[in-house]
């Protein structure tokens, strides 16, 4: 059986020439040989498989070669160039510090560079991450660095440039190695596909190079396994299937969704893309992606900053042109605020699904400003919206904001959207007024003037307590849900909106749960139809430490004052 050398080491380039997308160090570096101005020491900096070690072998191997071409490449044919080629050059050597970066290794080193070469003109030392060596092997480094011998040469290769220290920075050049562009990296793909012979999709080598982010070496092994898994056939579906990357497909489909008001759609195609095993964060992140690549595809000018294949780039350009640019802007706002918040959210898939309803409705909330600022002034319209700062202050702690809103949605949202077929964008912006409720987050319901009348009860402390307990009693097989609202505090924010205080969360989380029920309960015996509560837990709960018997005992009394008698019943006995 042949031996299998993975792609990354087998088309290795052995060239300046070869070296894929850093073509402004190969040309310095031809420059500095051409001119004799070698520097004593090279930093060669940049992200991991970009091809730093390469480009510092492929230097090593051209300043010793004995008959450089005249295109200043080593000539592969001295004496020289032979033994580099295999591997049994004694003019170079290979330290890598993040495994061995202690003293004792750098003053072998040390020890190396002290004896000339004996054949060829340079002993070259290339040091990999040398930002993992102890500030010790550093100190004994920096002499050998300060006055090395003319023979000697040193090229030190780094991922973090920030941690090299000023003194060995100000010894060296340095060079600034640079992400590979997805163009390059996916044509040098296609050159080892066609040397391999494997069948390919120009798509599928394109998806490759976007996930390696930059790295040639993590393209190449990506490749390497995909060709394994596939059987030498590169199509667009395996590799998506097989490096867990999301079709952008879907991305297309959904701003189709969002330009034609489709909240219903929308939704549904988020639901398959979870089935599919994506998490929220990468979607949302794909999301905004994609956006921008509509924005940039506006102006040919900015066309290129476009890093897809051709075939896709004109999708994306059909796609833009038929969307405005204060639209896309629009989205792109909702889609970051969302991709932001994201991480704090409590209920994470409702708030991707509020994401997607408001860039959903955002093309008819967009036209509705427009014939507002032409039409008078709405005046059932003032107090909703000074509303909203009452319900913003309320709930400090940052985390909690989204999940508020997030729960003032699910009133709005739900209903509407459990049987699919019935929702469609009429069912939720269908007046001038809704359509601006949603984009505020207050409770959607049908709100004319003439529905607030007077058989709407005043919304005083009495009259929410007197409806928690009534529904409380009601509830006898619900144990749980009972003694957690037997237990919670209750204070009116405004005439429509009251906020229940927690000791604990699981406590919230309970009257959270049955909150729809609760809420249909006090509505109809208040006839406030915009009746809502905001939940909270109390500080206390992160706060109080119970460790001994005391300070249970304490905790106990604060929460009930006949634990003092029962104390007495018991002789003082401890708990
Ligand atoms: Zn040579």
């Amino acid at each position: 059986m042949e031996n299998y050398i993975v792609s990354a080491r087998k088309y290795r380039p052995a060239t300046f020439e070869t070296v894929v997308g850093q073509s402004h160090i190969t040309t310095t570096l031809k420059n500095v040989i051409k001119n004799g101005q070698l520097a004593q020491a090279f930093l060669f900096c940049g992200p991991r498989g970009v091809g730093k070690t390469t480009c510092a072998r492929i230097l090593a191997k051209a300043i010793n070669c004995q008959h450089l071409t005249d295109t200043i490449e080593a000539c592969n044919e001295c004496e020289s160039c032979r033994s580099f080629n295999d591997a049994t050059s004694m003019n170079i050597f290979e330290l890598d510090a993040a495994s061995n970066n202690s003293v004792d290794d750098i003053r072998r080193l040390v020890e190396q560079v002290r004896i000339p070469p004996q054949s060829g003109q340079y002993k070259v030392y290339i040091i990999d991450e040398v930002h993992m060596l102890s500030t010790n092997a550093f100190n004994a480094f920096l002499k050998t660095l300060e006055e090395p011998p003319a023979y000697a040469k040193f090229i030190l290769a780094t991922t973090e440039k920030h941690k090299i220290i000023p003194t060995i920075l100000s010894r060296c050049q340095i060079f600034d190695f640079k992400r590979i562009k997805i163009d390059d990296i996916a044509k040098h793909l296609e050159y080892v596909a066609q040397k391999e012979s494997i069948t390919y999709e120009a798509e599928a080598l394109h998806i490759i190079a976007q996930k390696a982010d930059g790295g040639l070496r993590d393209a190449l092994s990506m490749f390497d396994q995909l060709v394994n898994f596939t059987s030498g056939n590169l199509s667009y579906a395996n590799c998506i299937d097989n490096l867990n990357v999301l079709d952008y497909e879907y991305y297309f489909r959904l701003v189709d969704y969002f330009r034609s008001g489709n909240i219903s759609n929308s939704l549904l195609l988020y639901q398959e893309i979870l089935d599919k095993g994506f998490d929220g964060q990468h979607f949302i992140t794909g999301l905004s992606e994609h956006i921008r690549n509509l924005m940039v595809c506006l102006d040919p000018i900015t066309l290129s900053l476009l890093d897809v294949s051709d075939n896709i780039k004109s999708r994306y350009t059909e796609q833009a042109n038929n969307c405005r640019l204060n639209l896309l802007l629009k989205y792109l706002d909702i889609a970051s605020e969302y991709e932001y918040r994201y991480r704090d959210s409590n209920n994470k898939r409702l708030f991707i699904e509020v994401c997607l309803t408001k860039m959903a409705t955002a093309v008819m909330a967009q036209q509705q400003t427009t014939t507002q600022q032409q039409a008078q002034p709405q005046p059932t319209q003032q107090p909703e919206i000074n509303q909203q700062p009452r319900v913003q202050t309320y709930q400090k702690p940052i985390q909690q904001q989204p999940q508020q809103s997030a729960t003032t949605a699910t009133n709005n949202i739900a209903p509407t959207i459990t049987p699919p077929q019935k929702v469609s964008p009429k069912v939720v912006i269908p007046t001038k007024t809704s359509t601006i409720s949603i984009s505020q987050n207050i409770p959607v319901v049908p709100n004319t003037e003439n529905e607030k009348k007077n058989n709407e009860l005043e919304l005083t402390l009495e009259v929410v307590k007197d409806l928690w307990n009534k529904y409380s009693e009601s509830i006898e097989e619900d144990v749980n849900l009972q003694f957690a609202m037997s237990q919670a505090t209750i204070e009116i924010n405004d005439n429509r909106l009251f906020t229940v205080t927690s000791d604990n969360s699981y406590m919230e989380t309970t009257i959270k749960r049955n909150r729809r029920n609760i809420l249909d309960f006090m509505r109809k015996k208040t006839g406030i139809k915009l009746l809502d509560f905001l939940t909270s837990v109390t500080k206390q709960e992160h706060q109080k430490v119970v460790y001994n018997p005391t300070d249970k005992f304490e905790y106990l009394k604060e929460k009930n004052s006949l634990m003092v008698n029962l104390r007495k019943t018991f002789k003082n006995i401890d708990f």
